[in-house]
């Protein structure tokens, strides 16, 4: 299964993106977390991208598509993929229907508030990626990650002024994408608020229904 993964910031994309992966083994492809990866290691896209991702904003289309087209190329994306943060613009869509055949959109639906409350309250681990919540995921010990003891940090666009910036952007860039799904019938929505597994379930389920 093909399948893209669209919220706004603080969505659950990344966590539910993690129990897909599991569930369907299939590669969970994360553009934020290759931008972050490629600007910790200070490489020439880590470069490009870095003043974009610290101030909230875009990184530019080609850029983007450039790195996911050819990660699809990859051998471990035969049976599918779970695209997590890609597309992020109507330009992104429209350049993925060039090199991949889409099966489903889903879209997490949240408020405002609850992305809120989540992205300020998010911690993840430095080693493994795992995303807890201080409010109502947090980890047994303090800033350590129960499944592997990696540190835990909370990401610098995860601070309350660039918050706000990426709502907006998502707002004004990315929710046109619903649209565009619908319009092609490919589009499903599940809540997105409550409980995480609960959530989960409520995936599959559409999933499965497809
Ligand atoms: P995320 O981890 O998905 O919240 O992404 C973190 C940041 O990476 C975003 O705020 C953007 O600056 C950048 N980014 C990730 N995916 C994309 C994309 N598809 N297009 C442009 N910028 C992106």
């Amino acid at each position: 299964m093909k399948l893209i993964l669209l919220s706004p910031p603080g969505g659950g994309k990344g966590t539910q993106a993690k129990r897909l992966k599991d569930h369907f083994d299939i590669p969970h492809i994360s553009t934020g977390d290759i931008l972050r990866n490629a600007i910790a290691e200070e490489t020439p896209l880590g470069t490009k991208a870095k003043e974009y991702v610290e101030s909230g904003g875009l990184v530019p289309d080609a850029v983007v598509v450039g790195l996911v087209e050819e990660r699809l190329k990859e051998d471990d994306t035969a049976n599918g993929y779970i695209l997590d943060g890609f597309p992020r613009t109507v330009e992104q869509a429209k350049a993925l229907d060039g090199f991949a055949d889409i099966d489903v959109a889903v879209q997490l639906d949240v408020d405002d508030e609850t992305v809120i409350e989540r992205l300020t309250g998010r911690r993840s681990c430095r080693d493994c990626g795992e995303i807890y919540n201080l409010g109502f995921n947090p980890p047994e010990e303090h800033d350590v990650c129960d499944k592997c003891g990696g540190e835990l940090y909370q990401r610098d666009d995860d601070k309350e002024a660039t918050i706000r910036h990426r709502l907006e952007t998502y707002k004004d860039q990315t929710e046109p994408l619903l649209e565009y799904y619908r319009d092609q019938s490919k589009l499903v929505t599940v809540d997105g608020k409550g409980d995480i597994d609960e959530i989960f379930d409520n995936l599959v389920t559409a999933l499965d229904a497809l």
